[in-house]
């Protein structure tokens, strides 16, 4: 068996997924620098300074996840940390167009059901189906993490409040996908509470990568800070947390 621990982060050939490979190999992982693309995923790999491999992983391919699973246990025969990063903002908004014109086209009244599947295929059900297929090697780690990047947007205290900022943007498509998650993360936590693998979901902040166009004001390094946190917990940190670089959020 490997004698390093091993981490894989989905969606880390770019922006935060990227740091968080970056960040974990610095801390003494090998790292698996998920990509649905290999060559991306390789491009990655090759930018850090370090032990990472890319590995071939599509979040919404039942055959790449298997396929990727196999390939773990194959080649480390272990999994220690489990970061389900990759997500999707939308796969229909011009470049050209606002959030608040693309979240008016979204709302719950109007929204095109293809756009909330896709979205939630890869924020939700990719991460479901990521998780099952990799907890018969994290169970067998001595002290396994999963860290389920997540959005303050997703927050239903938050948008209960007529003061929140992003109200106005609550709908469908990223927001609920990524309340979908934390109920997710939830469920997780409950299920794994006796084995000791801890599950937490992280909000990095608004954070200039491709997802927001580059729009957001925080750097990837801060971004990775509490996902990173997160999966470096010991034994005595939480299970089933939701929280930011500052602190806990609200669900
Ligand atoms: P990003 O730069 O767009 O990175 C997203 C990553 O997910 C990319 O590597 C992308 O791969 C990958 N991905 C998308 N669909 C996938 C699939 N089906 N299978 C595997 N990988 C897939 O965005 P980011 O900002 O770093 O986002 C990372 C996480 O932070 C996400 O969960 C996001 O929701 C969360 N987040 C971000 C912000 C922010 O302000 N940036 C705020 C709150 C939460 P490709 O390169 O192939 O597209």
């Amino acid at each position: 068996m490997h004698k390093k621990p091993v981490a894989l982060v989905t969606g880390a050939n770019q922006g935060i997924g990227l740091q968080i490979a970056k960040d974990l190999v610095a801390h003494g992982f090998t790292v698996l620098v998920g990509s649905r693309n290999f060559d991306r995923g390789e491009a990655a790999a090759r930018q850090i300074a370090g032990d990472a491999h890319a590995l071939q992983l599509d979040v919404t391919d039942q055959r790449s996840i298997s396929a990727a699973t196999e390939r773990i246990r194959k080649e480390f025969g272990r999994l220690d940390v489990l970061v389900n990063n990759a997500a999707i903002s939308n796969t229909s908004k011009k470049p050209e167009m606002s959030v608040q014109e693309y979240s008016k086209l979204t709302r719950a009244s109007n929204v095109s059901l293809d756009e909330v599947r896709a979205v939630w295929d890869t924020n939700v059900f990719g991460v479901l189906a990521v998780t099952q297929a990799m907890l018969p090697l994290l169970r067998e780690a001595p002290a396994a993490r999963i860290v389920n990047v997540s959005s303050g947007v997703g927050s239903l205290t938050r948008n209960s409040d007529p003061a929140y900022a992003y109200r106005s943007i609550f709908g469908p498509v990223y927001p609920a996908s990524k309340t979908a998650l934390n109920a997710i993360t939830v469920a997780m936590a409950i299920e794994l509470e006796s084995t000791g693998i801890k599950v937490n979901a992280a909000c990095p902040g608004y954070t200039k990568t491709n997802l927001n166009n580059f729009t957001g004001t925080r750097t990837v390094e801060e971004g990775a800070r509490e996902p990173v946190r997160l999966a470096l917990l010991d034994a005595n940190g939480p299970t089933g947390t939701f929280s930011n670089d500052e602190g806990p959020l609200p669900w």
